[in-house]
């Protein structure tokens, strides 16, 4: 059995550090992946931390993650050695349930098996993510990566991009549609990219007036620093779609009154408290409040192709392992432009 090597948490106040495990060797359907990159996601500052509850440790986190395959079973088709693939934030569902069959895996009855921190209903144990040298699984959970994406900047594809992607599709945006992003972190920035690309005129929503800069070259035509009320009130009920990355507790109110009519504001940042909101915000003007999880693999696939055919990748800052934690801490700050990618390089 191959020893990885890893970062990983034992607690939640602990810092990561290094970690070493037996990893299996591919079962006839499955690859295995040499990660060279993976990119840093907030969610792992909530799970490695459990403030979602439920992390069990040790826990690897990472769930955008692309490298080349080193060894492919013997029942592989859609890769063979020296191939690039990516992984993003499922290794497996049940395959058999409805959503599945639709290709929403994201959506298992049964539960989707995560990248990391998910118990692994085939092999046992725990699932261990991205931030290894190796990670094993099935085949059909592993994305093709075009070639002609910068390798390192296309890893926060796997969760970031397609996280925005699939609602953005999902409700059908494109041009004449005024659509708000909410927050410049991980998320934000591919969502404002991604709204941009399909032809909506966006505005990002800010707290941090240093980003607005940044936040116009990444694709925005408007930039409203959220805690000025009075640019906030200039955009009343004038919206066709908002979508929320923020990963903090937050008003959500004060962004469900810039809906207009029958429009609806997306929820993907994921804080770990309760938001409250004020029915009156949607009743009146009948509004709608949703949430959405990552996409399916097939979303996922054709969201790299589309991200291939446009040109688009993420802005990252590319780290070393052992400044991790020192990502976290900035993280927590919302000081990111506007990816962590790890290098992973930095293990060996
Ligand atoms: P991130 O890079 O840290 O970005 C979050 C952004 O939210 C920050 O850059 C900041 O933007 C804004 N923000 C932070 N604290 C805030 C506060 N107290 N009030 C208002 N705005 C605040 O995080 P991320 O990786 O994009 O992830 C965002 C959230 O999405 C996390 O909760 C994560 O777990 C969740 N997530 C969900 C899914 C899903 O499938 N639904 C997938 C991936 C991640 P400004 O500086 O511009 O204000
Ligand atoms: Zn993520
Ligand atoms: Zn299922």
């Amino acid at each position: 059995m191959p020893t990885t090597k890893a970062y990983a948490t034992v607690n939640a106040t602990a810092p990561l550090a290094l970690f070493t495990f037996q990893s299996r060797d591919p079962d006839p359907e499955e690859i295995q992946i040499q990660i060279q990159y993976c990119g840093v996601c907030h969610t792992d500052v909530h799970q490695a931390r459990n403030e979602w509850h439920g992390t069990i440790y040790p826990c690897v986190p990472g769930h955008e993650i692309v490298g080349r395959v080193t060894k492919a079973g013997s029942r592989v088709k859609k890769f063979k050695e020296g191939d690039l693939a990516a992984v993003g934030c499922m290794v497996d569902s049940c395959r058999a349930c409805e959503p599945c069959r639709a290709g929403l895996e994201q959506l298992c009855e049964a539960g989707p098996t995560f990248t990391y921190n998910s118990p692994d209903k085939k092999h046992g144990g725990t699932t261990y993510g991205g931030y290894a040298d190796s990670i094993v699984l099935d085949e059909t959970f592993a994305l093709r990566l075009p070639k002609s994406l910068d390798l390192a900047a296309s890893a926060p594809l796997l969760c970031a991009g397609i996280t925005t992607y699939s609602p953005l599709r999902r409700w059908k945006i494109g041009k004449g549609q005024k659509v708000g992003v909410v927050g410049l972190g991980g998320l934000g920035h591919m969502g404002v990219k991604l709204a941009n690309a399909f032809g909506a005129r966006v505005v990002l929503f800010t707290t941090s007036p240093g980003k607005t800069k940044d936040a116009i070259r990444l694709g925005a035509q408007e930039v409203v620093v959220s805690k000025n009320a009075d640019e906030m009130k200039r955009h009343l009920n004038s919206f066709d779609f908002i979508l929320d990355t923020v990963s903090a507790p937050h008003d959500i109110n004060a962004y469900l009154e810039l809906l207009r009519a029958n429009a609806t504001l997306v929820l993907v940042g994921a804080p770990a408290q309760p938001l409250p909101v004020n029915a009156f915000n949607l009743i009146v003007k009948r509004r709608q409040f949703a949430g959405s999880l990552i996409g399916g693999i097939a979303e996922t696939q054709e969201m790299l192709d589309f991200c291939a055919d446009h040109g688009i990748v993420s802005d990252i800052e590319l780290i070393p392992i052992q400044k991790i934690n020192e990502a976290y801490g900035r993280l927590l700050k919302s000081d990111v432009k506007y990816r962590f990618v790890i290098d992973m390089k930095s293990l060996a």
